[in-house]
């Protein structure tokens, strides 16, 4: 074992391989105040990617409804309850990871979801009961609140995919930290599908080898949004490169959430993977829960989330979501705009940070009918 820094758990830990950050980080925030469970950016993916032989069960990137759905079933709740309850509280996370938690032998502390775990890809959708069928929603009072969770493979710092491959088949890019699946060398061992906690490998039954998000690669070379970040119906994504934890740019938007503000938080921090996909926190969801799932942070991030009104340069950056298919490497906040620009400091957007208001006559002559929305 080697000695990483993790900055997401404020420390060292054990990591099967000597590992070097990436000159940049492929990274992603996904803003869940936002997220309507269209399913546009699964769809968007998946026609992309994942239309040939055995594509019914691959979902690169799927939406969940928390705290009830999953996929796999049940797939976050299996992996917490292995690794055990464990301290979250205080700047350096005191508990065990799932490097540390591993069985005697192995790499990491995994499970191998069953078949059966992938047949239902949005199960749980828009329940806060836990009941499900059969009228479960009429069960009230119980807890009413649930959100809407988008995951893709986190292209994590320190990939328990990666560590666990008998095949070296998994690597992970220098120039830009994606994680990649080399199919040519895979044997369909899956135990890819067993170390990530995430469940983002999946195996294809049909092909008999592993698959999983490529980061949309080409586009990202070309200097363009994923697929799924730029087909989002409610602009709640934004992706791009983070910096050096340590050194942040201010004027990246992406070190700017993360890093500078810590309005974006990682899933599941303390599996310890370095997770590079992040997540505004629901503002309505009970603490401890955000807690469990994002961090000490959580309710630290909701309260700066909820000033951004009166923030000029937060309000800048959460503006920039879903405003251009290219990836804003630098952002600026002008007067009463935010400007984007590209990696050759060009501009490429300009976003107002207040739109003014468009009142309409609530009837409409021409069509002879009344508006029920004039604002
Ligand atoms: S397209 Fe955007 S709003 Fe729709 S489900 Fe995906 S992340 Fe949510
Ligand atoms: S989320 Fe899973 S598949 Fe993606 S890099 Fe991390 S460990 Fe690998
Ligand atoms: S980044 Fe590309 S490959 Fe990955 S989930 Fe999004 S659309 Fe699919």
């Amino acid at each position: 074992m080697a000695r990483v820094h993790n900055w997401q758990l404020g420390r060292e830990m054990d990591f099967p391989y000597e590992a070097r950050r990436p000159d940049r980080q492929f990274a992603m925030i996904f803003d869940t105040n936002k997220c309507i469970s269209c399913q546009t950016c699964t769809v968007a993916c998946k026609t992309t990617w994942t239309s040939g032989r055995g594509q019914e069960y691959m979902y690169w990137n799927n939406v969940e409804t928390k705290p009830y759905g999953y996929y796999p079933l049940g797939w976050d709740v299996h992996i917490l309850d292995r690794l055990g309850v464990q301290p979250l509280d205080g700047p350096v996370y005191q508990g065990k990871t799932l490097f540390d938690a591993a069985p005697t032998g192995e790499i990491i502390l995994g499970y191998l979801p069953e078949d059966i775990d992938y047949a239902h890809p949005n199960i749980g959708e828009d329940d806060c009961t836990g009941l499900m069928p059969q009228g479960a929603h009429l069960s009230m009072p119980h807890m009413q609140w649930m959100f809407y969770l988008p995951r893709i493979c986190n292209h994590c710092t320190y990939p328990a995919c990666l560590s666990a491959c008998p095949r070296q088949s998994i690597y992970k890019r220098k120039e830009d930290g994606i994680v990649l699946l080399d199919q040519s060398r895979c044997r369909g061992y899956r135990e890819c599908a067993r170390a990530c906690p995430y469940k983002k490998v999946y195996f294809n039954a049909q092909t008999r080898v592993s698959e999983k998000c490529i980061g949309c690669y080409p586009a990202v070379e070309g200097g363009r949004q994923t697929q799924c970040t730029t087909s989002c119906i409610g602009k709640i994504r934004i992706q791009g490169f983070l910096g050096a934890p340590d050194a942040p740019d201010p004027d990246n938007p992406l070190d700017y959430l993360v890093f500078v503000r810590r309005v974006a938080l990682p899933l599941y921090p303390q599996f310890g993977l370095e997770p590079n996909t992040y997540y505004i926190p629901p503002v309505h969801v009970p603490p401890p829960y955000l807690r469990q799932m994002f961090g000490g942070g959580a309710e630290q991030a909701i309260a700066t989330y909820r000033a951004a009104r009166e923030d000029r340069k937060l309000l800048g950056a959460l503006l920039l979501f879903g405003a251009t298919p290219e990836i804003s490497h630098f952002f600026r906040v002008d007067g009463d705009q935010v400007i984007g620009y590209d990696a050759k400091q060009a501009e490429i957007v300009r976003v107002p940070l207040h739109e003014p208001p468009a009142v309409r006559e609530l009837y409409d002559v021409k069509h002879r009918a009344y508006r029920t929305n004039i604002t």
